[in-house]
């Protein structure tokens, strides 16, 4: 499971392990927030409102969820387990408190924390956005130091200091033999 602070790249991060490995599966999350331009439903997010994420919720539907910068997030738990009963690892990028929920409900998923080169390369991360209005970014950033801050509680740290060779080896960590790095 994929953690790390806001800007650090999970996302694009994620968008590199889906195209230089289609084969690895990633989890689609839920969420009340707005697509961004060029987000797709269904690919990037399944975007619901506030009454079907509570509709999720009410029928046990999710693995994890959190509220994260005034709107809700959440893993749906079917199609992780439909994937482990595969026997093959499932990939979650979700921020810390729902990496907290799926530590305590699985101790042996596996924990990766996604770690900015330094601290000024991710505030002009963030800035750099542009996207989101200045009070939204600076909530974001708050929440990104106090993300940072827990960093010892992950299994693995991984450096995006280049996306595509923190995308290998995070895919490196995912096909080790072991520990997988969600239960089976
Ligand atoms: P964004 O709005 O930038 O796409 O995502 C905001 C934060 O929500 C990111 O840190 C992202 O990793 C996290 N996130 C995305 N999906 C989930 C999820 O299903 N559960 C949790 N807990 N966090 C998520």
């Amino acid at each position: 499971m994929l953690s790390g602070p806001s800007g650090v790249g999970k996302g694009t991060v994620v968008a590199e392990v889906r195209r230089r490995h289609p084969d690895v599966w990633v989890s689609v999350s839920a969420t009340t927030r707005r697509p961004r331009p060029g987000e797709v439903d269904g690919v990037h997010y399944h975007f619901v409102d506030e009454a079907e994420f509570d509709r999720l919720i009410a029928a046990d539907g999710l693995l994890e969820w959190a509220e994260y910068a005034g709107n809700r997030y959440g893993t749906p738990v079917a199609p992780v387990r439909a994937q482990l009963a595969s026997g093959r690892p499932a990939l979650l990028e979700i921020e810390l408190q729902g990496a907290r929920q799926v530590r305590a409900r699985a101790p042996e998923a596996q924990l990766v924390f996604l770690a900015p080169p330094s601290w000024a390369e991710l505030v002009s991360r963030l800035a750099g956005r542009g996207s989101e209005p200045a009070a939204v970014q600076e909530r974001r950033l708050a929440i990104a130091q106090a993300e940072l801050d827990s960093s010892g509680e992950f299994d693995v740290v991984v450096v995006n200091d280049d996306v595509a060779r923190a995308a290998d080896e995070l895919v490196g960590l995912l096909t080790a033999p072991s520990p997988g790095l969600v239960p089976g």
